[in-house]
Formats: C-alpha cells, structure tokens, sequence
C-alpha cells in the first residue's frame, strides 16, 4: 500500500471509528467527510477568539470563501430522481476553479434555485455541459438561460452536449428547438432589457467520442466519454486542472470507458438510482419496472460499489436517488458490498472543496433572501419602449397617466433621464 493510500484508508477508519463512536449509524450520511493527508492536518487546527469569527467552520455559507488558487469546489445543486421535490432538484453540479473558471455539469429540473443561491455572478457562470437530453439532466436550462438576462448575465451563454444517432436527437437541434419554444419569452425580453445574455453558443460534440478533448482553455481540459443510457447519445465527462482528476457520469451503466478513463479521479461524481425493490415499494413501480430503471437504465447501489472499486477515486459521490433518513442507509449498505473505499452520499446543497492533500465534505447554509448580483458590465439602454400591442389589446389599456406620470418624474429626477412610458 502506497503511502497516500495509507493515510486516506487511515482517514476513513478514523472517521469511521469516531462515527460509530458517536453512536451514529456506521454508514449513515455523514455532515462532514474529511480525507486529508497528515501534513494538510497540521495546518488544519481552527483557532478560537473571544472577539474574532470562527476561523474554520463546519458549513459552506456560499459567497463568503476565497477560493484558493490550487482548490477545486463542487457544489450538489440536483441529486434528486427525475421528479423534482423540495428537498432535491434533478441533477446539476456546479464545479469552481481556483483559476476563476466555473463550469455547470447538467441543469436538471429544479436546479436553477440552487444555482441562484451560489450568490455568483451570472456573467461568471457562462459555461454548461450537458451528458444527455434527459429532461432531469436540461430540465431548468431554459430558466437559467432566458431568466438569465434578468439576472443581469450580459455575456453570452456557452452550451456543449452530445450528438445524437441522428441529427434531431443532438444537443444542436435541442437548443434550436428551445429557440423556437421560446420565441415569445425572447421577443417580450429583448427590448425590454439588455439582452446580450440571452446569446446562446452551441457546441455540439460526436457522443461516439471517447476521451476526446471537447474544451481546452485557459488550464482546463474537459474530455468526454461514451455512456450507455436510454439511447445512443448520452455521455460522461473527466475534467482536469492543475494536476485535479473530475469524473461526472451523467447518467449511464457501467461501461469500459468510465472504468479506463475515469479511473484514479480525485473526485467520481456517478450516478446511483435507488434500488429495485425501494422503486417497487416506495415509488409504485412493478418489479419488471424497477429493474429495467433501476439497474438497466440506471446503475443501481451494487453496481455503483462494483464501478467505484474499480475507479479507486479519492472521493466517490452517489447521486440521482431520493437521500432520506430510510433510503440512504440502505443504498450505503447495497454499496457496501462491492466497495469499501470513501464515499458521500450526495444531497442538495452539499459541497466538496478539493485540493491535492485534503478533500473536505459539508452541507451549505442556504440565504433564501438571495437577489441577483449585480451585472459585471455597463448596460446598454434598451433601444425604445413603445407599445409592442395591437390596437385592439392597446384599446383596453387603461394608463392612468396620473399615476405612472409621476413613477416616470421619480425616476427620471433620480436619474436625470427624460423617458416617457410607451403605453398612452
Ligand atoms: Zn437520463
Ligand atoms: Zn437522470
């Protein structure tokens, strides 16, 4: 045993041991995992003041940590099954570079509310990936990218996904398809606001592809493979960065090219649908139902132990299961017997800070206050505001000139503006 793997096995069983310890359930979801090397311990010792804030604390309060030039931080944004429930979106990651970049692995429905509460800039949060076309892997990219320009993003928005067997299946046609979804949303915005965010950039790359390089900028390469789900064009994808291994599965079953190239991350984000009888009993599937979605569509807890022994990562992280006080112990123990390695059960809001010495796992204390940040660049005015109606639906206006008459004097005193509304 190699001497790093020493000490992360040696972190584990500490870990562990205190857990059982502690009398909480030998495998149940932990709040913290730590898997730090000896030397990063020294210099992990939190200092406590009469006066001063805590120098080290036990959650993630989002937007008030420098991120290190050498870290990576994940945050769980969609965990949950395809069907969204308060307490889990579908499935969205959103990783962080110390070298600025932050990239969003699917946007699954419901995700766009934990996005928000990152409290990051929307210019900075330009670049998605998606592994498939599922709507629980691009249920909330609309929202995020029309609701966007709202959100004062006044750069254009990236998008890179998959081809498909044919071409009306591809991430392309997708996203032209959305355009035309949302003709009426695009046309009521721009105009209306600065609507330079509401670009959209497509690259869409062969699903065929196996680890090859689909992003290549500024330190980072994003690679991705083939995965085996549903149909022909689904994929997973391994980043690297500053020496940093990141695998995300998207959905898929096992398959060799997961076990070749994701092998060793740092970080293995893969998927791990509940078990087939947790499907019949809780959910109402038929048996016949449960496994084709749980352990033919899916990958299901044992499958996931059986691809995570294979991996080795630092950390593996299951997500895409309904995580509660019931299911969780039991998708940990079918885990259990094929893989024995360090492993996070994944809920929304969890976040993974990782460096090449220390991965450290919490849960984030989440502002529901949250407005949006404001916008990096100068606005441009929008060009004119006239009434966009017909006669007949501008006949049934009632403008109330003595009432917006002087919203319009406010402002234009504020703000030394001469505008007159478009409605008479
Ligand atoms: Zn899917
Ligand atoms: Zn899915």
């Amino acid at each position: 045993m190699s001497k790093t793997n020493f000490y992360l096995v040696s972190t584990l069983i500490f870990v562990l041991a205190i857990g059982i310890a502690l009398g909480v359930y030998k495998d149940k979801i932990v709040q913290e995992i730590r898997i730090t090397t000896a030397d990063a311990a020294k210099d992990k010792k939190p200092t406590f003041s009469p006066v001063k804030a805590l120098s080290d604390r036990d959650v993630y309060y989002p937007g008030t940590e420098d991120l290190k030039p050498d870290e990576m931080r994940i945050v769980a944004c969609g965990t949950g099954q395809p069907s969204v429930r308060p307490k889990q979106a579908a499935s969205c990651w959103l990783l962080e570079l110390g070298n600025g970049d932050k990239f969003l692995f699917d946007i699954g429905s419901g995700s766009h509310e934990r996005i928000s509460a990152q409290k990051i800039p929307y210019d900075y949060m330009d670049k998605v990936f998606l592994g498939h076309l599922h709507v629980d892997h691009f249920g909330d990219f609309a929202s995020f990218w029309l609701g966007g320009t709202v959100m004062n993003r006044l750069t254009p928005l990236r998008v890179w996904g998959p081809s498909g067997a044919t071409p009306e299946y591809g991430t392309k046609a997708a996203m032209q398809n959305l355009k035309e979804a949302y003709v009426w949303d695009i046309a009521t915005r721009s105009g209306f606001v600065d609507f330079r965010g509401g670009e959209l950039e497509v690259t869409e790359f062969d699903y065929k592809g196996v680890n090859k390089v689909i992003f290549n900028e500024n330190g980072v390469i994003i690679r991705s493979i083939p995965a085996i789900h549903a149909l022909d064009g689904s994929v997973s994808f391994i980043l690297e960065w500053n020496g940093l291994k990141f695998a995300y599965s998207s959905d898929t079953f096992p398959n060799k090219w997961w076990h070749e190239y994701a092998k060793g991350a740092d970080i293995a984000i893969h998927e791990c649908f509940l078990p087939p009888t947790l499907l019949v009993t809780k959910q109402g599937f038929t048996p016949l139902e449960g496994l084709n979605v749980g352990a033919q569509a899916h990958t299901s807890p044992e499958q996931f132990g059986k691809v995570m022994s294979l991996t080795q990562p630092r950390l593996a992280v299951a997500f895409h299961f309904y995580n509660d006080f019931d299911t969780g112990p039991e998708v940990m123990e079918r885990i259990r017997k094929t893989y024995d390695g360090p492993v996070a059960l994944s809920q929304d809001y969890m976040v993974f800070n990782v460096t090449k010495n220390d991965i450290r796992v919490r849960m984030s204390a989440i502002d529901e206050d949250i407005w949006p940040s404001p916008a990096l660049k100068k606005k441009i005015p929008p060009s004119s505001i006239e009434s966009p109606f017909s006669d007949f639906i501008s006949s049934g206006a009632l403008a109330y000139p003595e009432v917006v008459g002087p919203i319009y004097e406010e402002v234009n005193e504020i703000y030394g503006t001469d505008y007159k509304p478009g409605i008479k």
